[in-house]
């Protein structure tokens, strides 16, 4: 006898890796916010620390009306998810079957694959240019059984971007029913005045999703807290597969305490500015090739796996983990998230110690 089987594409997925972490280290690993997250959003998971008998109102209303209120979107085409991820694995289920292509771009958030992989779709990388996604390549790789598309931007773990011209050029190059998906993960880093998140073009196209997340800039990934905004159509195909009370109800009163506090988000984006610069500057003082990155990350390249994994291990026995990246189709390169100030001297100091030991 042979006990129950899950579907045969069940067992090809190589289950996610989160970033490590080791006791006392500074954990560099999972781009999580070192400042920690809004005290109003500690202070109201407290209150409803007070009433966690009764269930959470399934269709997070509040939230999303102050998630549209920020944003100035419309309530009833958000969709909220118990983080993004939840909302990528939605997409999947509610989208995909055996048979169908999604499109993602080569050093692409792993997440995607593995939403394709557990529906038994298949994933077609398209190749990048200077570690960043290429518009053509993506819609050279468009067939009749594309039904999605991914486009992190900004990219994890590249850190790059692609200016809002090319998405809109992507996304005017895609056959209608192919679903884009835009992931704002890292939206509110990015200081560039060409790039967009692409809010109103999920707004106004029938074909365009964005999603986004309280796990980085908001420091509440504890909690998994994510939205998703675009066409009515598509909320409606979300909000029919997800579970009743996907979002707990210390998720949704801490995210909207978090949606409230700009002076945290303004300190956040402010501090990853500073720091981000700091540590690109004195690694490539310290004579390490760091891609350039509009997020709260940096890809770091070695030029080969061993010195990567030297590197690694160097910083590892001072305590700090960062992340290692053969899952990305990049054993040469190791990402490192922005820390403390405090943090970040370390790093560079690690970094310092490691070119001095040759
Ligand atoms: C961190 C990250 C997310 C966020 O995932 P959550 O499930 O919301 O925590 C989404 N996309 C990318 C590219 C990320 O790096």
């Amino acid at each position: 006898m042979t006990g129950p089987q899950p579907l045969p594409q069940i067992l090809d997925i190589t289950p996610y890796k989160g970033g490590e972490s080791l006791k006392k280290a500074h954990k560099l690993s999972s781009n999580e916010n070192p400042l920690g997250c809004a005290p109003s959003a500690s202070e109201a998971l407290v209150q409803v620390s007070q009433a966690l008998a009764t269930y959470p109102d399934g269709s997070a209303k509040a939230l999303r009306t102050a998630i549209a209120a920020k944003y100035g979107i419309d309530a009833d085409r958000i969709v909220c998810g118990a983080g993004s991820d939840e909302i990528f694995q939605l997409l999947g289920r509610a989208y995909l079957q055996p048979g169908d292509e999604i499109i993602q771009s080569q050093h692409a958030f792993l997440v995607y694959r593995l939403v394709a992989q557990a529906v038994g779709a298949t994933v077609i990388d398209a190749p990048e240019s200077n570690l960043t996604a290429d518009v053509d390549a993506i819609l050279d790789r468009v067939t009749p059984k594309t039904k999605m598309v991914f486009l992190a931007n900004p990219n994890n773990p590249t850190g790059s971007y692609l200016p809002f011209d090319e998405v809109k050029r992507l996304h005017a190059g895609l056959r209608e029913n192919i679903l884009l998906i835009l992931d704002g993960a890292y939206a509110e880093y990015v200081r560039k005045n060409d790039y967009a998140a692409g809010m109103e073009l999920a707004g106004e196209a029938a074909n365009v999703l964005m999603t986004r997340t309280f796990s980085k800039i908001h420091g509440l990934a504890a909690l998994r807290l994510g939205w998703a905004y675009g066409p009515a159509s598509v909320i409606d195909a979300i909000n029919r597969v997800r579970g009743p009370f996907n979002v707990s109800a210390p998720a949704m009163a801490a995210g909207i305490a978090a949606l409230e506090d700009d002076r945290f988000m303004g300190q956040s984006i402010e501090h990853n500015e500073t720091e981000l610069a700091r540590v690109k500057t004195a690694l490539e003082a310290a004579g390490f090739e760091v891609v350039p990155s509009v997020a709260n990350f940096v890809l770091i390249r070695f030029g080969s796996a061993d010195r990567a994994k030297a590197v690694d291990a160097f910083l590892r026995e001072r305590g700090i983990v960062i992340r290692e990246m053969a899952a990305y189709g990049l054993p040469d390169c190791l990402r490192l998230s922005i820390g403390t100030t405090e943090q970040d001297d370390d790093v560079i100091a690690a970094f310092e110690a490691f070119a001095e030991a040759g």
